[in-house]
């Protein structure tokens, strides 16, 4: 898998796009800018979000958790085949500056259409590639944010760098407490 290609940008969408609008975490359904701040960064043309979009984003990022939250291989490819039957595509290849790549989406489709075939190509590809192990909810006792890990080794298990140093600061505690000698 290319880290920074255009493939990564559907997963990288769809970790942003389930931790900003589900979990405990999750915002209420966001507004028009605040949909596009999380969208922006991965390369998609968010001025074609409108207020039509919100419900349909927020009802996919839905979908999306329920993939990331599989740790069994089997289940995760029937739901991401359930995710790519729902979806038209029609790839070909363009080159609008940015080199040779697949483009997915027919030309001219609604933007949440473009989200959804772009996403579901992109957990498509990264259970093609690894499998289920490369994806999954937080290791943090209480985080439900989801992480996908394209790095060489591979081996992320926390949402974010301060979840991590919070899970080793608290498993460092629990080891000084369970060596301290009980009176
Ligand atoms: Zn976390």
């Amino acid at each position: 898998m290319e880290v920074n290609g255009y493939r990564s940008d559907g997963v990288g969408a769809s970790v942003a796009m389930v931790n900003a609008w589900t979990g405990e975490q999750g915002a209420l359904p966001p507004d028009v800018e605040s949909a596009r701040d999380v969208l922006r960064p991965f390369s998609f043309l968010v001025a074609d979000l409108d207020e039509s979009a919100l419900e349909p984003l927020l009802a996919w990022a839905a979908e999306l958790r329920a993939f990331f939250v599989i740790t069994d291989l089997e289940r995760a490819v029937a739901h991401v085949n359930d995710l790519l039957a729902r979806v038209e595509m029609r790839p070909r290849l363009v080159d609008h500056g940015r080199g040779l790549h697949l483009h997915h989406a027919p030309s001219g489709v609604p933007f949440v259409q473009r989200i959804r075939i772009n996403t579901a190509m992109g957990v498509a590809n990264l259970v093609a590639d690894y499998g289920v192990g490369r994806s999954g909810v937080c290791a943090a006792a209480d985080c439900d944010r989801v992480f996908a890990d394209t790095s060489r080794n591979g081996r992320k298990r926390y949402c974010s760098d301060a979840c991590a140093n919070r899970a080793n600061v608290a498993a460092h505690r629990a080891r000084r407490r369970a060596a301290t000698p009980a009176r």
